[in-house]
């Protein structure tokens, strides 16, 4: 059987770990809110029109120079920036599900589009 001291000694430690590791969970938490888009858009390259899968997705850095006669479903106020597969990063960019490793303009457009809900 352990004496008072030791015990008092056992409690102390107990409570040191647990405040340690709420800490470090909620440093982790806080890391991974604030830093993954600053760090994603200085890290992804940006898609271009000449990429092959974007050329046959119709995709232009500008929906306003979508040409209506090969894009019939395009419409004017289509962008990446409402589409349901973009997420938004930083500097008027963002990440799109189907160019995966690519950052897209917000202002892009392609014949994936789909009107977020
Ligand atoms: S699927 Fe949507 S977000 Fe992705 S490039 Fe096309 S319009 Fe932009």
């Amino acid at each position: 059987m352990k004496n008072e001291t030791e015990q008092n000694i056992i409690n102390l430690k107990r409570r040191s770990m647990l405040k340690n590791s709420i800490f470090g969970l909620t440093a982790i938490a806080a890391a991974s809110v604030i830093v993954p888009n600053a760090v994603y858009a200085d890290d992804i390259p940006v898609l271009t029109e000449d990429d092959p899968m974007a050329m046959g997705l119709g995709y232009k850095l500008d929906t306003a120079t979508v040409d209506a006669t090969k894009q019939p479903k395009h419409t004017a106020d289509q962008s990446c920036s409402n589409c349901a597969l973009f997420t938004a990063t930083t500097g008027g960019a963002g990440t799109c599900t189907i160019f995966t490793g690519k950052l897209v303009n917000e202002k892009a457009w392609c014949s994936a589009y789909a009107k977020k809900g």
